[in-house]
């Protein structure tokens, strides 16, 4: 991994990973979607409080998501020379491997092709996974935008390693529903004190990738943290919350909120204001240390992500204790976190 000599940033993190001055993270080189800089526990507090209140495991939705979601990421980010050549088939194998480099880079695991057959199977291993059934739809998208076909998938675990099997298959089911749905964004102004040498934000300075085991950490807090689109966990939350109503999102901002409350008991100072919500592209907040007062009337969040998660951070950082919330977008990219 080639490193920023100033800031430690690896050169290919940075050059498929832009944050804006708008607090928006875009894949790169063409900013085709929109990304999210997150801790995996966080992520994996949010589907398992979930599946806790179903009853029911939702593996099945969050693979389908990411296997839509997977196709633009992996045309924006894969250089355009292997891109092109992907097309004959020698290079194929180039492809897969450049996009297990990638995974590696935006923390998503360490992962191993173990066999390859063109146009018919890929079978393969990762181990750490940043969360099973999401990479599960990266790695089944990825095979169906390269190979141009249909694909089945087979997932199974060995002690702590994931071996994954796809398998062109032209009677695959492909889901309907999930609509994947770009966020607009707004002017804003985040701020960023920037790498003068990369451009990094400098607040990544406090992360360091470890590339033998494709993980990206907080080296004040010790948690995980990975890149990944927004669309695939907003598609994910709109359908269960359109199949099974307002308790989800209540249940993701609880989750939320307890995640955050704790980390910021365990870590004094690094969840002091809300300018924590930047780096991970989650939004750029009208004030950062909103009073009781602001919060109660509404504090405005400019390309913000999720109501609900945002809910749930907000009222962690600022150490309300029993909190009532609810939130609305008063105009396309913004949203409106009310807390009492
Ligand atoms: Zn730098």
């Amino acid at each position: 991994m080639v490193r920023c000599g100033m800031c430690g940033v690896p050169r290919m993190f940075s050059y498929t990973t832009r944050w804006t001055d708008d607090g928006v993270i875009v894949s790169m080189p063409r900013g085709l979607i929109r990304l999210l800089f997150m801790e995996r526990e966080h992520l994996v507090a949010i589907y398992r409080a979930i599946e806790e209140k179903l009853g029911l495991p939702i593996d099945h939705i969050i693979t389908e998501a990411k296997r839509k979601d997977a196709w633009t990421y992996v045309q924006d980010v894969l250089p355009p020379l292997v891109s092109d050549l992907v097309k004959k088939r020698f290079v194929r194998r180039l492809a897969y491997m450049a996009m297990i480099a990638q995974a590696a880079v935006i923390g998503l695991g360490k992962a191993r092709l173990l066999e390859y057959r063109e146009g018919k199977l890929l079978t393969g291993k990762i181990s750490p996974v940043y969360y099973h059934a999401m990479f599960a739809g990266d790695a089944l998208g990825a095979f169906e935008t390269f190979e141009g076909r249909k694909a089945e998938l087979a997932y199974s675990f060995l002690s702590s390693e994931m071996f994954l099997r796809i398998e062109a298959s032209e009677s695959a089911h492909v889901g309907e529903r999930l609509e994947l749905r770009e966020t607009p964004v707004v002017k804003a102004r985040a701020g960023f004190q920037r790498c003068r040498r990369c451009g990094a934000p400098s607040d990544l300075a406090n992360f360091r990738w470890d590339a033998a085991s494709g993980r990206i950490l907080d080296q004040r807090t010790g948690e995980w943290f990975f890149v990944q689109g927004t669309r695939a966990m907003d598609a994910v939350l709109r359908e269960l919350e359109y199949e099974l109503g307002e308790e989800i999102p209540q249940v993701v901002a609880k989750a939320t909120w307890d995640f955050f409350r704790r980390r910021r008991e365990e870590h004094p100072g690094v969840f002091e204001d809300l300018s924590f919500l930047k780096i991970r592209g989650m939004g750029v907040p009208d004030s950062l240390q909103p009073t009781p007062e602001e919060l109660r009337k509404g504090l405005d969040i400019r390309n913000g992500y999720n109501g609900a998660i945002l809910a749930g951070m907000v009222a962690a950082a600022c150490g309300v204790e029993e909190p009532s919330w609810s939130w609305e977008s008063p105009q396309p990219g913004v949203i409106r976190i009310r807390i009492a």
